[in-house]
C-alpha cells in the first residue's frame, strides 16, 4: 500500500470512531485510537504520526524495537501481545503500555523492570472472554484479584481490561463478549479502584461494536495499514 493512502485511511478509521460515538450517545474523545503497526515498516509509522497519529502498537518484540529505534520519540507505543517472563525487561524499557498482561509474575517483573524516573507502565489485564481453551488471557473470575494484586507493585499502574473475543458469525454473540468484558472492568472499578476505567476492544473489523459496549482503546491495523503479508 502507498503510504499516502495512510492519511486517508486514518481519516476514514476516525470518521467510523465519530460514527459510531453519535450513534451511541458517546463523546468520541473517550475513544482513543490505537494504530497497529506489526509487521509494517518504520516509514508507515512516521507518515501515521505525520498525520497526528499518536500511540502505536506492537505484538512481535524484536521487530518492534527496531521501529522504535527508527521513529521520533514523540509517539507512545503500546505492547500488544502476550509477554513471556525473559522478555518483561525490553517491554519495561522500550513502551509506555502493555495490553496483555494475564499473570503476576510478568506484572511484578514489568514494574520492577521500569526503568527509574520513568512514569508507571500502565497495563491492561488481558481476559480470555469468550473462554477458548487456546486464547491467553486469565479467566473473568481471576481478573479482579490480578488487578488488585497489581496494584500493589511499584513502577506498573493496572488501568482495565483487553480483551480479543473469538471470531462469531453471529454480532450478538460479539457484542455480547464487549458487554461482559465492560461489566467485568465496571465491577472492578467500582470496587474503590477508581483509576481502573480503560477498556481496550475492537479491531478493524468489529470497532463499532466495541465502540457501543464502551471501549476507550480501538486496537486497529488492516483499516490503517492495509493487510498484512
Ligand atoms: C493485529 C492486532 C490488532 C489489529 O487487528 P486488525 O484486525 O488488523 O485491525 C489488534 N489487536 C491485537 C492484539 C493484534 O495482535
Amino acid at each position: 500500500m502507498a503510504e499516502s493512502e495512510i492519511s486517508s485511511r486514518l481519516a476514514a478509521v476516525r470518521d467510523r470512531i465519530r460514527a459510531a460515538c453519535l450513534a451511541t450517545g458517546r463523546d468520541p474523545r473517550e475513544v482513543n485510537l490505537l494504530a497497529v503497526s506489526k509487521t509494517k515498516p518504520a516509514a508507515m509509522v512516521v507518515e501515521a504520526m505525520d498525520c497526528g497519529q499518536h500511540d502505536f502498537g506492537e505484538n512481535y518484540l524484536q521487530e518492534a524495537i527496531d521501529k522504535i529505534e527508527s521513529v521520533p520519540t514523540s509517539v507512545c507505543w503500546h505492547f500488544v501481545g502476550a509477554i513471556q517472563s525473559n522478555k518483561t525487561r525490553q517491554i519495561a524499557v522500550n513502551f509506555d503500555w502493555a495490553h496483555a498482561v494475564s499473570s503476576e509474575k510478568v506484572a511484578r517483573r514489568l514494574g520492577a523492570q521500569r526503568p527509574a524516573g520513568r512514569a508507571p507502565l500502565k497495563a491492561l489485564i488481558q481476559v480470555n472472554i469468550s473462554a477458548e481453551t487456546s486464547k491467553s488471557g486469565v479467566s473473568p473470575d481471576q481478573a479482579p484479584i490480578l488487578a488488585r494484586a497489581i496494584a500493589g507493585f511499584e513502577g506498573i499502574e493496572v488501568c482495565g481490561l483487553m480483551a480479543i473475543p473469538a471470531p462469531d458469525p453471529n454480532e450478538a454473540v460479539r457484542r455480547r463478549a464487549f458487554s461482559q468484558l465492560r461489566a467485568l472492568r465496571d465491577s472492578i472499578r467500582d470496587d474503590n479502584m477508581p483509576e481502573f476505567t480503560e477498556l481496550s476492544m475492537g479491531m478493524t473489523d468489529d470497532l463499532e461494536l466495541a465502540v457501543a459496549e464502551g471501549a476507550t482503546w480501538v486496537r486497529i491495523g488492516t483499516a490503517i495499514f492495509g493487510n498484512r503479508g
